[in-house]
């Protein structure tokens, strides 16, 4: 590791009087580089990649109510260390990371000589940097009234960034939920839709230079959740929730105990997209905030909402659910909303008690709210009140419920992470698995807390139903979603469509414009350690029997994730390996066929299984030899898809 501390320029004796300093910290392999430095008090950034420079000198610090940390500020010292340690995971897209980093820890004094400071952690393709304040005087906690801190980028970068929504908009005011629709290839001088700026991850293009996508992980109930503002001429800053969020109930300026640190703010470069598909710093630096005593178990599920609707939480069509589960070999049923009305908690023991007997558990839906939304979909006002939600979770164990998922949540402000936080751990107590939908991404939750089992925050599945227009996009979004939101935490999308029609019936509704085989590639490209597929009754007998035996296999957890090929929004080739099986996944969202030659040593010299599209776009299942060198070519066709098994 390179790193100096350079003090030039003194110039007059005065107390205001600062120097410029500077520190550099690498990547163990020496080719990402942190540049920190101090000047005229104010303290900035930049980051370069084997000497080509990523991000430009970009402002660090924060103005809070003990203290301006932003300005007249001086460099005191400075100490640098390495971390080489190995995790295991379950739930994300590997199941063993080895993280090796240098960390360099900056320690400023304000003009009242109060103490800042800033750390670094720098592994070979990733930044993470966070801010502490340790405790100094009387005061034992603080507000932070706004972030300097930014991200600013070279001039010929371009975005693929998603907006952030204005608050109490939307189906039932519920907004904002990171629903909103990406752009692609757009220039940094584009406005964001709303004016809000953006949400995490945050994907650039640095011209011919490479990639880097921006976020932020180890958020819980000790900060708000933060996103990006619009650009300034390429600077983009930390910007924190809005007032109107969450009903206008809770404050948008974060607070915190001292001594206490703030979110890991973070920025994945790479001269390819690999590091960027492949990353794994949401997790990196983030530590489990609570032990669970609970073996939880991953798998598959199905659920009549997707296709049936509100109309199907009733007692008999939840039996054909159970029943079409137990058929694939799934672990779960998810039953939607309304079912407290529809088939009630006593009907609902009888239920659970079914598919138990049928190797099935059961994972139930509640609304968050509350007091932040319009929502009538029940069970309402169980899961923002302890008293009421501890007396529900003791129910649910009780009968053998097996997880939640928790709808609507009011935005990301502190207050709305102290319940994601509140709920995540009240479940653990109780034995259950907690799904988030209508929600914020999760940042580093994986590993923070044990029985976190996916988010939605995407357009995910149900806009296929609701919409021609995301039919029409799907194989756009779908090409985006593993270098951007699937890349930073786990997507609980809700897809593999196997009707051509989205609807009860598959004669009517949207029409999917997807091959089989594109669907059959989502079921790898989408990571989420628990899948709700989005196959019906009717697919037992409709669909291809070459598609229902693959997803009768297909796993939800995955010990290796290999980026091959692809460009955001265009195609994607992604190799996801479990136990010994590897899985190759490829689809194209462009009008012409794809001709690609991938590189796949893994199956060097092998035979695979190989899913494609036949003439007429059917699913065909071929035996598929692999060259010594480990080179294939492979055709897919315009929203059309390969899947290669081995
Ligand atoms: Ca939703």
């Amino acid at each position: 590791m390179k790193n100096r501390l350079v003090v030039i320029g003194l110039f007059g004796l005065s107390a205001l009087t600062i120097a410029a300093q500077s520190v550099d910290v690498t990547g163990p392999d020496g080719k990402l580089k942190v540049n920190v430095s101090c000047e005229s008090g104010k303290v900035s950034y930049t980051i370069s990649y084997e000497d080509k420079q990523m991000l430009e000198t970009s402002p660090l610090g924060m103005n809070t109510n003990i203290g301006d940390f932003s300005k007249e500020l001086k460099l005191v010292k400075h100490e640098t260390s390495e971390i080489d340690r190995i995790y295991a995971q379950t739930r994300i897209k590997t199941s063993s990371v080895h993280y090796r980093a240098n960390e360099l820890v900056c320690h400023f004094i304000n003009v009242d000589d109060k103490p800042m400071q800033v750390t670094f952690r720098v592994s070979d393709n990733d930044v993470a940097f966070r801010y502490t304040l340790p405790k100094s005087g009387e005061a034992g906690s603080v507000r932070v009234l706004s972030e300097a801190t930014g991200f600013r980028f070279p001039d010929v970068t371009t975005t693929f960034l998603c907006p952030q929504s204005d608050a109490m908009i939307g189906w039932k005011r519920t907004k904002p939920s990171y629903e909103e629709e990406y752009k692609a290839d757009a220039p940094m001088s584009d406005r964001s839709q709303y004016g809000h700026g953006y949400t995490f991850p945050c994907l650039f293009k640095v011209g011919e230079y490479g990639w880097a996508l921006v976020s932020e992980t180890g958020v819980d109930s000790r900060y708000c959740a933060s996103h990006l503002s619009d650009s300034d001429n390429g600077l983009y800053t930390i910007a924190f929730p809005m007032p109107e969020e969450n009903n206008g109930n809770g404050t948008v300026e974060p607070a915190f105990a001292l001594p206490g640190s703030t979110p890991w703010r973070t920025i994945t470069v790479g001269n390819t997209l690999k590091p960027i598909v492949e990353t794994t710093v949401p997790w990196d630096v983030v530590e489990p905030r609570y032990k669970s005593e609970q073996n939880y178990r991953m798998g598959r599920g199905t659920w009549s909402w997707i296709l049936w609707q509100d109309n199907s939480i009733n007692y008999a069509d939840q039996v054909k659910y159970v029943d079409l589960a137990a058929a694939m070999g799934y672990e779960y049923v998810l039953v939607d909303n309304f079912w407290d009305k529809n088939i009630g908690c006593e009907r609902m023991e009888e239920l659970v008690a079914y598919a138990r007997q049928k190797g099935v558990g059961f994972i139930l839906w509640y609304s968050s709210s509350g007091y932040w939304n319009d929502i009538e979909q029940s069970p309402l006002n169980h899961m923002d009140n302890s008293i009421i939600r501890k007396r529900e979770m003791r129910w649910l164990q009780k009968i053998g419920v097996k997880g939640i998922k928790v709808d609507f949540f009011g935005g990301d402000k502190q207050e709305t992470m102290r319940l994601y936080e509140e709920i995540l751990s009240d479940a653990d107590d109780h034995g259950l698995m907690v799904i988030f939908h209508g929600c914020t991404l999760p940042r580093g939750w994986e590993r923070m807390y044990p029985n976190y089992v996916g988010s939605e925050a995407v357009l995910a599945s149900e806009n296929l139903i609701f919409q021609q227009h995301f039919c029409d996009n799907e194989a756009f979004n779908a090409c985006l979603h593993p270098f951007i939101r699937n890349a930073v935490g786990c997507m609980e999308f809700g897809g593999t469509f196997l009707n051509k029609r989205l609807n009860r019936g598959n004669d009517g509704g949207t029409i999917r414009r997807t091959t089989d085989v594109f669907q059959l590639a989502t079921s790898v490209l989408f990571q989420n350690p628990i899948q709700n597929f989005a196959l019906a009754p009717n697919n037992l007998t409709d669909a291809p029997e070459v598609c229902m035996d693959f997803m009768k296999q297909v796993p939800t957890t995955w010990d290796e994730t290999r980026f091959i090929d692809g460009y955001p929004g265009k195609y994607i080739v992604l190799a996801r390996r479990h136990g010994t099986t590897w899985y190759v996944a490829a689809i194209n969202a462009m009008k012409d066929p794809l001709e690609l030659e991938v590189d796949l040593p893994m199956l060097a010299g092998q035979t695979v299984s190989l899913y494609v599209d036949g003439k007429k776009l059917e699913p065909l299942l071929k035996e598929q030899p692999i060259k010594a060198d480990g080179k294939l070519k492979l055709t897919v066709q315009p929203l059309g898809g390969n899947v290669l098994v081995k």
